[in-house]
């Protein structure tokens, strides 16, 4: 029987940005101790920062039987640019940040986000080449993962309550998704043209065969083997 699984997390009701920083030397100020100097380093370097408009924040609730956030970020375009802070932005803005903790500067895209989108693709692929040994052992070494409490919850509905997960944040809750996905043997598989991640088998409705995301996928592959 399959657990409940439920993220009570939150997001800016105004959404976010983008803002580049510039790195900017270390401070000049004389007499200034190295340790202090130091310690102002992380918030002086730059890079592409996404960061909260108003600051405030709007809870929201996800259940697992709703549809699959995990297949949303490891589809983020990380090895373009471009496209990587476009669909960054576009993820952030609907379900917010990864981390309960994320400080008020914002979240950098280089070493607090990219780097998860990264490891989600990374076991993605091992999981199409059904390589178990490695996913279980990829997912073992990050140590605590997919962590969360339990609580007994009530649905909408007035039903009697449930053993509930409750994820402590949105990337936890991610891993947890995946996790009961591969455990049930839903296929997870990347279209073979854009690398979008796809939730594929008898639960999800969708045929399990597959190998493009969508007609305009299967089309311009389509095009592309006419041209060659
Ligand atoms: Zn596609």
């Amino acid at each position: 029987m399959a657990v409940t699984i439920r993220l009570s997390w939150e997001k800016d009701p105004e959404g976010y940005e983008v803002e580049e920083r510039p790195d900017r030397s270390l401070p000049e100020e004389p007499g200034e101790s190295l340790l202090s100097a130091a310690s102002k380093r992380f918030d002086l370097e730059g890079g592409t920062y996404v960061v909260s408009r108003s600051k405030e924040r709007q809870p929201y609730w996800h259940d697992i039987d709703k549809p699959h956030i995990f297949t949303k970020f490891a589809s983020i375009r990380i090895e373009n640019d471009a496209h990587a802070k476009e669909d960054s932005i576009a993820f952030i803005e609907a379900w917010g940040f990864l981390r309960r903790h994320t400080p008020i500067r914002g979240c950098r895209l280089k070493d607090e986000f990219y780097p998860w989108v990264a490891h989600f693709k990374r076991i993605i692929g091992l999981i199409e080449d059904k390589h178990w040994k490695d996913v279980s052992q990829y997912i073992e070494a990050f140590g605590n993962i997919g962590k969360c409490s339990v609580a007994f919850a009530r649905k909408p509905q007035g039903s009697s309550p449930l053993l509930t997960f409750q994820a402590e944040d949105l990337l936890d809750y991610m891993w947890l998704e995946m996790m009961q996905e591969v455990g049930h043997g839903t296929k997870i598989r990347r279209c073979v043209r854009c690398g979008k991640v796809m939730s594929l088998g008898s639960e999800t409705n969708q045929n399990a065969k597959r190998t493009y995301c969508s007609n305009s996928c299967r089309t311009a592959a389509y095009r592309a083997r006419k041209v060659k």
